[in-house]
């Protein structure tokens, strides 16, 4: 493989404390063996699902976390990650769309990508359309036509004047769909890292294209380095086995026959965005400065276990301290993050409940820890003195929510 990044020298690595060689093959790249140097055992293997009681939330099943790095392309996944324990039907919540930052991000992206890449009046696929908001708002910035591919899809909640203009196809994509979708451009958002088999999946897209070398191809998913360097522990949770950086993500589309037109990282530097669009060569296109990351990512796997452990005492610490005067704490955000960071902490009872803009998670509870959802005006009978929100970017959107209710309560961020 041509790439501006050689692998790693596996030979002068020196392994960070508990960590070990697997062989294990990188989905990514199809190197022969992984640095394994985070385990978690028996974390919930979703954390998305609407679960009705806290006995149906504390019981849901569980699976075993290990953190793969690859030394040839940077790729992370988790190395025990096993797909039969993974639920993904219409009891899964992951939508964030209640949250007017987010949704202003992705009205945006879609405003962008119907423009940059002039699809007006032309086809979009989108491939993992979660409840389908994004592909609404492309045929709402001009997109002609909008296929959405995603066994969680609720069509009845989707409201939009365009409705005729949009298909909605429960199931996962895969081959069976390559041929009969053509579409003009192909969009897949927080979806890849859902995916073990990450090369195959990139090659069955790239064979659906064939020789239309003008398709573009979006792609929106978490960056990995962050998540590594700033022990983002809350950002690791079993739904998601695979892990990308600007430059794995970029190595992964060259190699499967990908041109990278554009590599950014986006939303306060959480979101990777990558452009591309199919070659006739392998390995076309020069590598952009930005995947020359290798060296970058080894550093935070190094540095990963023991800022964990650091950061869970921190919070720890934070929450009794809370307690021990009398007060409540809650956490803002009943997604995945929220469960990661409950089942991590097992703080049980110091955390009082979670909270959600989502009303479909209302009266819910979360997987693992069996936590209490709340709607935000259930806050003002409970009174917390303490909110941790799940995402430093919905800092100021909650800080206002509690304003509006009263609330004097300390806000903090993960
Ligand atoms: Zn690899």
């Amino acid at each position: 493989m041509s790439t501006a990044t050689p692998p790693l020298d596996e030979a002068s690595l020196e392994l960070p404390a508990g960590a070990e060689w697997v062989d294990e093959r990188c989905p990514a790249c199809e190197h022969d063996r992984l640095v394994v140097f985070f385990r978690e055992p028996q974390i919930p293997t979703n954390s998305c699902l609407l679960l009705a009681s806290p006995t149906e939330a504390t019981s849901y099943r569980r699976g075993d976390l290990a953190l793969g790095f690859c030394p040839s392309c940077g790729f992370v996944c988790n190395t025990t990650f096993d797909v039969a324990r993974a639920e993904y039907s219409q009891r899964y919540e992951e939508t964030q769309v209640f949250s007017s930052h987010f949704a202003e991000f992705g009205q945006e992206l879609a405003k962008r990508w119907v423009r940059d890449f002039d699809l007006v009046g032309k086809t979009v696929l989108e491939i993992g359309c979660g409840k389908g908001e994004f592909l609404v708002w492309m045929v709402e910035a001009g997109a002609g036509r909008g296929i959405g591919i995603d066994p969680g899809i609720h069509p009845e909640r989707i409201e939009t004047s365009s409705g005729d203009r949009l298909t909605w196809i429960k199931d996962f994509y895969d081959e069976r769909h390559a041929g009969e979708l053509e579409a003009d451009a192909i969009v897949c958002r927080h979806t890849l890292e859902h995916i073990r088999p990450v090369r195959s999946f990139m090659q069955v897209i790239r064979r659906s294209l064939g020789d239309r070398t003008d398709v573009p191809v979006l792609f929106e998913l978490p960056d990995v380095a962050r998540v590594l360097e700033e022990a983002a522990f809350w950002d690791v949770y079993y739904e998601h086995c695979s892990y990308f950086s600007l430059g794995s993500l970029a190595r992964l589309f060259r190699s499967t026959g990908f041109e990278v037109t554009g590599l950014h990282v986006e939303y306060d530097d959480q979101y990777l965005l990558v452009e591309a669009r199919p070659s006739t060569t392998p390995d076309q296109g020069q590598p952009l400065p930005v995947e020359d990351d290798l060296n970058r990512l080894w550093l935070g796997v190094h540095t990963y276990a023991d800022q964990v452990t650091d950061a869970r005492k921190h919070w720890a610490a934070r929450f009794r301290a809370v307690s021990e005067r009398g007060g409540r704490s809650v956490i803002w955000g009943a997604g995945s993050k929220g469960v990661s960071f409950l089942t991590n902490l097992g703080l049980g009872d110091l955390v009082d409940a979670a909270v959600d803009i989502n009303p479909y998670k209302t009266g819910m509870f979360m997987a693992g820890t069996g936590h209490e959802i709340l709607a935000p005006d259930q806050l003002v009978d409970r009174c917390p003195a303490l909110v941790v929100v799940m995402n430093p970017i919905y800092v100021d959107e909650v800080r206002a929510e509690l304003d509006r209710l009263g609330i004097a309560a300390d806000v903090a961020a993960v």
